[in-house]
């Protein structure tokens, strides 16, 4: 990104704001030589070109606009030296041209700083948009829309923070995971909608399970990752053997005709000297026994 920008340095003044300023404080000065008796309500005018440039230009380039237009308004007030400045003895009609340029003066800086405050307003309001977009975007990955798992990319840095708390403060707390036994027949069997149907129910079963500080992700397409916060590697595996049991004992006769589901799962204790890739692994190779046993069983790493 930063290489882009340098690409382009037109962008750092895209509405050459400073050259209009440098017009408009040039016209200013020629007034002044021309009409040294007006020369507060050139000046005032001048005030109102560095309010609009300061809206938008860098400091830099504002206060080198400032210094170069008040030497001219030195050198143009100072040569010839014989002037006088401001209306001697003014007539009444003076006077009230007077008041009503001041009084314009008065209303374009007003103005100006309204522009101001709106343009900060269409900020602020830009960037509330912007927030919530990226929260709103953040949700739709952090989640899973056919289950409402946490997605894997959510999931996982929850259960990293867990790893780092097992090492730092000993709180105990299981991987678990779980995978449903023969999908692709499921699938084969009763169509994919039913295979829908039937992921979503296991998850919710498995919610129904869970305590309120568990988590559930999808690790993967028929494969849900469990993190049990606190939960000793015992009392882990009794809350997924219910799990497990629950699963395998509902009616799943209203999605499909004699379709029966069951899920086999592994699970593994966070230890102190932890990461997310050995529990995982652990918690997989437990996953694997379980298959290899005869499915439909829960085996501790
Ligand atoms: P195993 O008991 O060994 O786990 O066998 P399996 O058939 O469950 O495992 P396999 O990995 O062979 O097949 C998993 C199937 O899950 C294949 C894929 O089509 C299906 N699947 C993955 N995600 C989804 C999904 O979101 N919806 C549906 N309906 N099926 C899915
Ligand atoms: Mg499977
Ligand atoms: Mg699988």
């Amino acid at each position: 990104r930063r290489g882009i920008e340098k690409e382009r340095p037109a962008a750092d003044d895209p509405q050459l704001v400073a050259w209009q300023m440098g017009y408009a404080l040039l016209v200013q000065c020629l007034g002044m030589a021309l009409a040294p008796k007006l020369a507060p309500l050139f000046i005032g005018t001048m005030s109102i070109v560095f309010a609009f440039g300061g809206l938008r230009i860098e400091l830099r380039t504002a206060l080198l606009t400032w210094f170069v237009a008040f030497l001219g308004v030195g050198v143009v007030l100072t040569y010839p030296t014989s002037r006088s400045l401001g209306i001697v003895d003014p007539s009444r009609i003076e006077i009230v041209l007077m008041c009503i340029s001041f009084a314009l003066i008065a209303l374009r800086t007003t103005l100006l700083g309204y522009y101001g405050s709106a343009m900060r307003m269409r900020l602020y309001k830009v960037n509330a948009a912007l927030g919530r977009a990226k929260h709103d975007a953040e949700k739709l990955a952090a989640s899973d829309p056919l289950t409402g798992a946490l997605s894997r990319r959510a999931v996982l840095p929850i259960i990293e923070r867990s790893v780092k708390r097992a090492a730092k403060a000993g709180v105990p707390a299981c991987v678990a995971m779980i995978d449903l036994d023969w999908f692709k027949s499921i699938n084969d069997r009763f169509g994919h909608l039913a295979g829908d149907q039937v992921l979503r129910r296991v998850v919710d079963g498995i919610r129904e399970c869970m305590r309120e500080s568990d988590v559930i992700g999808r690790y993967g397409g028929e494969e849900f990752v469990l993190l049990l916060q606190g939960a000793s590697e015992h009392a882990g595996a009794r809350l997924v053997e219910r799990i497990r049991g629950a699963i395998c004992a509902a009616d799943w006769s209203d999605i499909g005709p004699g379709l029966k589901v069951s899920v086999s799962c592994g699970i593994a204790g966070i230890r102190p000297t932890d990461t997310l890739d050995g529990v995982l692994a652990r918690a997989d190779q437990a996953l694997y026994e379980a298959k290899r046993g005869g499915r439909n069983q829960l085996r501790v790493a």
